[in-house]
Order: structure tokens, then C-alpha cells, then sequence
């Protein structure tokens, strides 16, 4: 697209926010979202984890709402688009996950939960992992965040892969990740990268290189203690703050007052650190009086990395992990937390997703939505009150094949509507073999296939399945490109 109809199209959205938003007599909300990586469904106290300790969330969710039905997206980078721009990751042509080096990313075009809060005078700050391209006009300050102190893409995308090809004499780093890898059974489903594939790993301010290969044990704490000053020097005005941890993805590095401490090895160590650290952000809007004005929103990006064995999550009674859209591959732990206009003590298994922070930051604000279409719906009815609907009819489960490309390369983009689900129904559509249709009130393991007993649900399902399909792929929006 031209720079000038880019600049038309911006225009259009700030005047356009500038007739919907009006002075409040209030001040609009703080809003947080934290974001666990490949955390599983089952790895939260108040989600039913046996052996991580998770009591400053596990609070969070007896004083807010627990959503049971909350799905993000099956990989990391998809989820994250989703998140950001309250769409289908399809919509957008963000259905992958992107590598160093990428010539491609978020679009200039697309509107971020950051850009429509700036809209409406938030102060904003991302901490972590981003993942929506790695060239600088792609990074988190030019979509919006005034400031952004993380990693570009996935922590194991690094020169101590495990599945880096042997060479004599290699660093003692990638021998111990080699290791390590192999006490939890990783195959790597048989990849093997070369000894270049990956750069060393930049920990970033903005477009500042702050350390190369970090020491990933303390990127946790420092995302805490970022945290914690952003919210105190911003206590007096409106803020969002993203908060993507990149624990507990492998490689797990607990901090070193949590390494040791869980029976669940270091993928609890990671999750009993990121609980801590969600305890001292509470903890903080409490001293500040700032528990009254702000959401805050716990969740995770994608199901537990399963090929790393002990070093992955859990799903809980969920089926299948990350990559898959079975229940456990996209189906996330969430948790909200607003004393005053969340009740404590809710507990719903409606239908909601990560595509939903978007409106229901916006409405929150009082801040317009984006121009564009977008699929997310604002979620603070279904919060406020226990026995509300959701505000979709429908989900739909968009399937990608994780595609590595060559470094410099353009993604190969293959993603495919595999399931819808509507209330109590699932119907799968295997690429190779027949529809299935799961009950998940009765089923939630999608252990038994009724579509024979169910012949016109399923037909139904499908029908609206491909009709939304359909639908979306004629209003694709195109991917950033160098
Ligand atoms: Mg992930």
C-alpha cells in the first residue's frame, strides 16, 4: 500500500476516535495482561495442578473470574496476533510463527490493544516476547507501546538449540541444552538445524541491543521489577501494561530463588516465579489504591510444548498440546481480576478468547475500535455477571502447519479451518477422513465421536463452518514485508 493511503487510513482512525471518545468523569481504567508461554491448561492451583504452587493467582481468581471456555491459538506467534489485534491470526496473515531474520511482520495498517488505548491518553509499556516480526518497523514501539524492554521472538530460537548440528569443540551452553533436552525425551521430531540457524539472541530496549544471549534466568525478575516501577511512575494516569513472560517456554530458566523449589521441576520452578510475580503486581495496585481501577488479565498463549516431556506443561483433562486444535492445544488458563466490576468468585464456561481483550479494553476506555473488521467481542457482560452468555456464537479453530523458513525467505502460510465449536458442540474437520463432532459438556477429553448419533448438529456445524471460512478468506488483510 502507498505511504499516502496509509497515512489516509491512519488519519481516518484518529478522527474517528476523536467523535467516539468522550471525557469521562472517571478515569478510564489501568489494564494489565500477563501472558504465560505454552503455560497448560492444568498448571494453576485454581485450574487443578496437583504439585505447582500457585497462590497469588489462584487469589486473583477467588477475588475476579475464572473462564474455563477461554482459547487462545494453537502456536506462539499466531496467539500473540490475536491477542494484540482482536482477530483470527488468518484475517490478518500472521499464521505463523516468525523466525530471526524474517522479512515480514505485524502490518503498519493493523491496530494493536496499545494504539487504541493511545487514543484515549493511556501510557503503555510491553514487557517479553513479542513475535510478530523482528525488523525494526515491526517491533512493539512502532505498534504502539511507548517503551519495550523483551525478546523479539521465542527464547530457544538461539545458538544453544538443542537440535544444532554437533560440531567438535562447541560451546558449553549448547552441550548443556543438548543435555538437558535429551533427559526429557525432545527428539525435535527429528530436525537438526546448522550451526548458523539461529543469531545470538538480542534482549532489547526498543531498537537498542541491551545483551546478546542473556542470561535467561533473570529475564523474569526483570520483567517483575519493570513492571512494578512502570506502574508506580504511571500511578497517577491511565496505563497498559503487556506483560509476556517467556517462561515457561522451553528452555525453562528459573530465577535463582526459585530454581529447586517445586516438585514439578523447573517447568513448576518457572510457573511458582511467574506466580510470585503476579502476586507483587496485585500487591502493588493495592498499595497504590489502584486495585479499583484496573483490570488485570492472567493467561497463556498456547497449550504445553508435549515433545519436552517434563519440561512441558499440562493440559489437565484437556487432549492434545500446543500446535493442535484439540481442546488442550488452544484452550488456556484465564483469569480476571477487577474489584468493582468483576464479583468475586465468578466462575463461567462460556466461550471467550484471547481476541476478546481488544473490544473489551476498548469499551472499558471508551476508545473506538479499529476501522477494520475485527473478531473479538467485548467480554465485560459475560464478566459482570455470573450465568451471562457469550458473546459469540460460535469459535473457530484455524490449524497452521509450523513452517520454518529459509533465513531472508518469505513464510510459507498454510492454515486450514480444522474445527468449529458452538456451546456445547465441537465438530473436527480432518484434512484426510470424516468430520467428528465431540460433546465437550459430557466429553471434554473429545474421547468419543458422535456424529453419527448427532448427523444434522454436525451438518449444521459444518455448513456454518465453511460459510465463515468462506467469509474471512474473502477480506484477507496482507502481512508486513520489508
Ligand atoms: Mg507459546
Amino acid at each position: 500500500m502507498p505511504a499516502s493511503a496509509t497515512l489516509t487510513r491512519r488519519a481516518l482512525f484518529a478522527s474517528l476516535a476523536a467523535t467516539v471518545a468522550r471525557p469521562q468523569a472517571t478515569r478510564p481504567p489501568n489494564i494489565i495482561v500477563i501472558l504465560a508461554d505454552d503455560q497448560g491448561y492444568g498448571d494453576l492451583g485454581c485450574q487443578g495442578s496437583p504439585n505447582i504452587r500457585t497462590p497469588h493467582i489462584d487469589r486473583m481468581a477467588r477475588e475476579g473470574a475464572r473462564l474455563t471456555s477461554f482459547y487462545a491459538q494453537p502456536l506462539c506467534g499466531p496467539s500473540r496476533a490475536a491477542l494484540l489485534t482482536g482477530c483470527y491470526p488468518v484475517r490478518n496473515s500472521l499464521m505463523f510463527n516468525h523466525i530471526p531474520r524474517a522479512t515480514t511482520g505485524i502490518h503498519e495498517n493493523e491496530v494493536t490493544i496499545a494504539e487504541v488505548l493511545k487514543q484515549r491518553g493511556y501510557s503503555t509499556a510491553m514487557l517479553g516476547k513479542w513475535h510478530l516480526g523482528d525488523a525494526p518497523r515491526f517491533r512493539p514501539h512502532r505498534h504502539g507501546f511507548d517503551s519495550w524492554f523483551g525478546l523479539p521472538y521465542s527464547n530457544d530460537m538461539w545458538p544453544f538449540h538443542p537440535k544444532i548440528q554437533r560440531t567438535p569443540g562447541e560451546s558449553p551452553r549448547l552441550t548443556a541444552a543438548r543435555t538437558r533436552a535429551e533427559f526429557t525425551g525432545y527428539d525435535g521430531q527429528g530436525q537438526t538445524y546448522p550451526t548458523d540457524w539461529f543469531p545470538d539472541l538480542p534482549l532489547m530496549q526498543n531498537d537498542e541491543i541491551v545483551a546478546l544471549n542473556p542470561d535467561q534466568s533473570k529475564l523474569t525478575g526483570q520483567y517483575t521489577g519493570r513492571a512494578l516501577d512502570f506502574i508506580r511512575d504511571n500511578r497517577s494516569r491511565p496505563f497498559f501494561l503487556y506483560l509476556a513472560h517467556n517462561m515457561p517456554h522451553a528452555p525453562l530458566f528459573p530465577g535463582a530463588d526459585f530454581a529447586g523449589r517445586s516438585v514439578r521441576g523447573r517447568y513448576g520452578d518457572c510457573i511458582e516465579e511467574i506466580d510470585d510475580s503476579t502476586g507483587r503486581i496485585l500487591d502493588t495496585l493495592r498499595q497504590l489504591n489502584l486495585q479499583n481501577d484496573t483490570l488485570v488479565v492472567y493467561t497463556s498463549d498456547n497449550g504445553p510444548w508435549a515433545p519436552y516431556g517434563i519440561d512441558a506443561g499440562n493440559a489437565g483433562p484437556l487432549r492434545g498440546a500446543k500446535g493442535s486444535v484439540w481442546e488442550g492445544g488452544i484452550r488456556v488458563p484465564a483469569v480476571f481480576w477487577a474489584p468493582g466490576r468483576i464479583p468475586a468468585g465468578l466462575v463461567s464456561s462460556e466461550i471467550a478468547a484471547t481476541i476478546d481483550l481488544l473490544p473489551t479494553a476498548a469499551a472499558l476506555a471508551g476508545a473506538p475500535l479499529p476501522p477494520h473488521t475485527i473478531d473479538g467481542r467485548n467480554l465485560m457482560p459475560l464478566l459482570s455477571a455470573s450465568g451471562a452468555r457469550s458473546p459469540h456464537e460460535n469459535f473457530y479453530y484455524y490449524e497452521v502447519v509450523l513452517q520454518y523458513t529459509p533465513q531472508g525467505g518469505r513464510p510459507v502460510n498454510h492454515q486450514r479451518l480444522a474445527a468449529i465449536r458452538n456451546r456445547q458442540w465441537k465438530l473436527t474437520l480432518p484434512e484426510r477422513s470424516q468430520p467428528q463432532l465431540f460433546d465437550l459438556l459430557g466429553d471434554v477429553g473429545e474421547s468419543r465421536d458422535c456424529a453419527a448419533q448427532h448427523p444434522a448438529v454436525a451438518l449444521s456445524l459444518q455448513s456454518e463452518a465453511e460459510r465463515f471460512d468462506k467469509a474471512l478468506r474473502g477480506q484477507l488483510r496482507p502481512l508486513g514485508a520489508l
